[in-house]
């Protein structure tokens, strides 16, 4: 009796021991944990191969950057920038500050039509608020004359940002998201994580392929219907992938769509003939602004200002259906959702 059950604990123990074994040896990153909350005023979908710590650090991560750039958020370097126009200089983060510079590039890039000084319009039209408005003319001309990129004041010794004159205001909501993709990646990277997949309200970032070895496979919103109907399907390994396009905020007046991306020459959403650009590069902030840039250009200016950039490869959708791509898409982008056609 006695032997048998020595035998028994033998045996039980063999199998818990390499049970046990098994668990620990097993790679703990090929679990997925994913989570999706509303932050920078959109949804954040994060999902990663690794530990449960690294996903919290990961939306911790994007909750700072919201805190640090939103522009109606009290307290946040923005705010305190936008309070102080026309007043004083504000010592900004560092985060903040190299996206303030990023963003002036782009607005040199575009003439101005990328201007991070948005603030009055988007303030006048109420775009994605409960109450948006077209406003008068005489307003719009008014919010017109405070825009103006040329007038933000930079010290880089300080670190610090003035606005030349009251009334002015930042408003980053056009790259701040493509800065967080770029900051929850290098986090991510750091803690060791090989493969994920970041959604920040359509801008999106992977890191690695999939864990089985294939690529991350990522579709391009179509511009005319749901959310989740694609026009095609990239494959995709360590890079960022953003889409600008009217359908995202808006609303109807008159049978009339007025979108969220405004141009600072009309004082009226850009209409260009685009429906979306996305772009597909290595970093996430100049994807990010640089797909509000290319919207805001149209398709020639577009075209001609993603030729004399590298490693930046793009797909544009005209609103009669007709698709863009740049030289490196092209072996990769084989077929179309019915209804669109390339462009010869
Ligand atoms: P989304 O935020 O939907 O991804 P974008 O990256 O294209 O879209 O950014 C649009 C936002 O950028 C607007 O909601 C507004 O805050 C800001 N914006 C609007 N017009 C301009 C402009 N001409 N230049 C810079 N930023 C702009
Ligand atoms: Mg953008």
């Amino acid at each position: 009796m006695r032997q048998r059950t020595l035998i028994w604990t033998i045996v039980i123990g063999f199998f818990v021991a390499a049970g046990l074994g098994l668990a620990l040896t097993r790679p703990r990153a090929q679990e997925a944990i994913s989570d999706t909350r509303v932050m920078m005023d959109t949804s954040i979908e994060i999902r990663i191969f690794g530990s449960k710590r690294t996903l919290e650090a990961a939306f911790k991560r994007v909750q700072e950057l919201d805190e640090l750039m939103s522009r109606t958020r009290k307290g946040s370097d923005i705010y305190k920038v936008n309070q102080e126009a026309g007043r004083r200089w504000v010592e900004v983060s560092a985060d903040t500050y190299q996206v303030i510079e990023t963003a002036l590039k782009f607005a040199e890039l575009t003439g101005g039509l990328f201007d991070p000084t948005i603030t009055p319009l988007v303030e006048l039209w109420g775009i994605g608020t409960d109450n948006p408005q077209i406003p008068d003319q005489g307003a719009i001309e008014k919010a017109q004359e405070l825009i103006d990129y040329r007038r933000v004041d930079l010290d880089p010794k300080g670190r610090k940002v003035r606005l030349a004159q009251p009334g002015m205001g930042l408003d980053l909501g056009a790259i701040g998201k493509g800065y967080a993709a770029d900051s929850v990646a290098q986090l991510l990277r750091e803690r060791g994580v090989k493969s994920a997949l970041l959604n920040l309200g359509g801008n999106v970032y992977v890191i690695g392929g999939k864990p089985d070895g294939t690529p991350w496979r990522i579709g391009i919103q179509d511009p005319f219907s749901n959310r989740g109907t694609h026009v095609t399907i990239l494959e995709v390994r360590d890079t960022s992938i953003v889409t600008s396009g009217p359908y995202e905020r808006f609303f109807i007046r008159n049978g009339k769509r007025y979108h969220h991306i405004l141009n600072p020459e009309t004082g009226y959403p850009a209409e260009t003939g685009l429906a979306s650009v996305s772009i597909i590069c290595p970093s996430s902030i100049t994807g990010d602004a640089l797909s509000t840039s290319v919207f805001l250009l149209g398709l020639e200016r577009g075209l001609a200002l993603l030729e004399e950039l590298e490693n930046v490869e793009a797909m544009l959708i005209t609103n009669d259906r007709k698709v863009y791509l740049t030289s490196g898409l092209k072996s990769q982008v084989k077929s179309l959702a019915k209804g669109f056609e390339f462009h010869e």
